[in-house]
């Protein structure tokens, strides 16, 4: 199934889309996909209850926006340097283990909302990332066991201000968490939908020229492997997004660097997990 949630910021419903393209409201059965739902087995029992309608739920027209697919996300570990070239084009070594940083919650938006450069960036910059939500908490979890945690998978934009990332002392969350920094979405893929996660094609452009063109084939440290490693040092509750890190074709990796500016156009694809369309504008405009 493709989990969406729809509606103006704040107040999304849940929903799908159906087999035929069509957006279909699901709030009849549950109010939200919240952690709860999916610790809950909502997947399985949402899939029950369509199969049981005779009429197919309210449509939702294609204009409505979409927010983020998962709604109260606890938490967003993201994985850095998960890439051979995006890890020599950053001019930093492949680590022995997964380099794990945080990013605020504050930062999700919907896959095409729009882009806000923050006041005082100079150096903000994409990442195409496969994103994957957790099912069911997860701790100690062996590698073997490790997809039974995973509830699907995301598209997502890890935005990057590299001078607040690099240039400001500490970690890297500074530059990860400005508002609108977090696209995620279109939909959820559920894990039955997407067969070969780690043989997805991943691309993004930027005003319509290509700079991030490779596969998940290509990450260091593949999912299930990522889920056990992580359940070491922290708990993974449902709900929460595993960002898996990003190929090469940064806007920091070019010679000369390139950075957005406001006007840009950035859009980005993952097999199967659908695209996203975001319009750089200043914070200030706002
Ligand atoms: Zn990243």
């Amino acid at each position: 199934m493709k989990l969406i949630r729809f509606g103006n910021p704040g107040q999304e419903k849940p929903g799908i889309i159906a087999e035929d393209g069509t957006r279909r409201d699901v709030s009849a059965f549950i109010p939200d996909y919240t952690g709860d739902f999916f610790e809950n087995d909502g997947i399985a029992r949402l899939s029950d209850w369509l199969a049981s309608q005779e009429t197919a739920p309210p449509e939702v027209a294609q204009a409505v926006r979409l927010g983020p697919p998962v709604a109260r996300i606890g938490k967003i570990i993201c994985i850095g340097l998960n890439y051979v070239d995006h890890a020599a084009e950053a001019g930093m070594d492949l680590p022995a283990e997964p380099v794990l940083f945080f990013k605020a919650t504050s930062a999700l938006c919907g896959p095409n909302d729009g882009l806000l450069l923050p006041r005082g960036g100079e150096k903000t910059d994409w990442e195409v990332e496969l994103a994957f939500v957790i099912g069911r908490t997860a701790r100690y979890v062996n590698e073997a066991d490790a997809m039974d945690y995973v509830a699907g998978f995301c598209l997502h934009n890890d935005y990057s201000e590299r001078a607040f990332q690099l240039e400001h002392c500490g970690q890297w969350v500074k530059g990860k968490s400005c508002d609108t920094f977090a696209p995620l979405g279109p939909w959820l893929a559920t894990r039955d939908e997407i067969a070969n996660h780690d043989r997805l094609g991943m691309w993004l452009t930027v005003n319509g020229a290509k700079k991030q063109d490779s596969s998940t084939a290509n990450m260091a440290f593949k999912v299930p492997f990522l889920v056990s490693y992580i359940s070491r040092f922290m708990t993974l509750m449902p709900g929460d997004v595993v960002t898996t890190g990003t190929p090469p074709g940064v806007g920091m990796g070019f010679k000369p660097p390139q950075f957005l500016q406001a006007g840009d156009v950035v859009e980005l694809g993952i097999d199967g997990l659908g695209s996203q369309r975001q319009v750089v504008r200043a914070a200030d405009s706002i």
